[in-house]
């Protein structure tokens, strides 16, 4: 039986724990964080393939939604609801743009109209002229996500800090750890943001770029936003208990900020704008999550066979949408499968 280290506990490393076991290998699990990972503790959760930097990445977060479906398939109770985006983070004739291209791609777009948008959102104080609906997207909280994937993979977690990936005759052999040594078959990096440290010393470098992200939770409300909502200064879905989650930037997938404000001012006016748009509702500060997002240097995942064989990278920003098509394809090739199509944009050796 092939003995595989799955490094990371986030969506990532869950999602590739459950397609591995699913394939046959013996998965053990080291995180330095506890099961729920690091950004996926921190994430909108947002499942969308509206948003795309190329064909290629469309098309892989496409078939992503559908490995979402998937796995509810195979895993009944799992955290991921279908509730559909409306969108109106562009206005007019960028807003029909963005429509013509998605339905071009055979994506699923409604045009809808104001009074259309107050029948869907009725607690919607200010109500635009049109926006888009996307009625295939949804949500799922990552972290609740990847807990679940843990325990139907059966995977055994240890809790350490991979210092080293050890190798002999250029073939990875294991991980050194603050716990001592583990030894393997395979080693995958799930590691998102830490992923360069650990393929430095084997001269390769991954940029990757500073991307902090800071999510708040409201106390719970009455069931007010009913789908994921998309303005053009914030989005916002309301979660099964209630309360809303809110990033604290707007059009958070394409935030370029490197910093964050002053922590109080960036809350009121996230706290602020979410009242303006659910008007008469005492919304409140519950808690918040901020964590780096692990954004490659051009924006893209970056998936595949690492510097040496047996070692395996998966990086990537949109994690909670593109985890679980990455795992399938990903797990595929590490079993001996072919190279998918899909991931062919995606390789790490682009930075080589
Ligand atoms: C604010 C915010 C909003 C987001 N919104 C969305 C969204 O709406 N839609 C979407 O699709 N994506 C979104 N994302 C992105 C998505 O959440 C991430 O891409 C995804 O969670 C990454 O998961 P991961 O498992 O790769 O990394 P992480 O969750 O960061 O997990 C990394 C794991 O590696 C472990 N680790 C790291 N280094 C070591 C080491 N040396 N030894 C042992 N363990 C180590 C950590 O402990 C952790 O368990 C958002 C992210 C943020 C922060």
């Amino acid at each position: 039986m092939t003995q595989t280290l799955i490094i990371g506990a986030g969506v990532t490393g869950a999602a590739l724990a459950y397609q591995l076991s699913r394939r046959g290998d013996a998965v053990t699990i080291v995180s330095t964080h506890a099961i729920g990972g690091l950004a996926s503790a921190a994430s909108f959760g947002w499942l969308n393939a509206s948003y795309f930097l190329s064909h290629p990445h469309y098309h892989l977060r496409h078939e992503g939604l559908a490995a979402h479906r998937r796995l509810q398939a195979q895993l009944p109770g799992l955290p991921t609801t279908w509730q559909g985006c409306l969108w109106y983070e562009a206005t007019g004739d960028a807003q029909e743009e963005t429509a013509s291209d998605l339905t071009a791609l055979g994506y699923p777009v409604q045009r809808l109209t104001r009074a259309q948008i107050a029948d869907k959102i009725p607690a919607l104080g200010p109500v635009p002229e049109t926006a888009l609906f996307f009625p295939d997207e949804g949500q799922s909280d990552p972290a609740t996500l990847a807990r679940a994937l843990i325990t139907a993979s059966g995977a055994k977690v240890i809790r350490a800090t991979v210092q080293a990936v050890t190798h002999t005759n250029g073939r990875a052999t294991g991980v050194v750890t603050d716990l001592g040594p583990i030894g393997a078959d395979q080693v995958i990096l799930a590691t998102g943001t830490a992923t360069p440290a650990l393929l430095q010393p084997f001269g390769y470098n991954l940029p990757m770029l500073k991307r902090p992200g800071l999510m708040i939770a409201t106390n719970a409300l009455p069931p007010i936003c009913p789908v994921i909502l998309a303005t053009p200064d914030q989005e916002v879905r309301q979660d099964a208990e209630g309360h809303l989650h809110a990033p604290a930037s707007a059009g958070h997938q394409s935030d370029s900020a490197e910093a964050l404000g002053s922590f109080p001012v960036v809350v009121n006016a996230t706290l602020q704008r979410l009242r303006a748009l659910f008007p008469g509702h005492e919304i409140h500060f519950a808690h918040q999550a901020m964590a780096m997002r692990p954004v490659p240097g051009d924006g893209l995942p970056v998936v595949g066979q690492g510097p040496i064989p047996g070692l395996w990278v998966a990086v990537m920003h949109s994690g909670a949408t593109l985890a679980p098509v990455v795992a399938e394809l990903l797990a595929d090739e590490i079993t001996g499968g072919p190279e998918s199509p899909l991931l062919a944009d995606f390789r790490p050796a682009r930075f080589q």
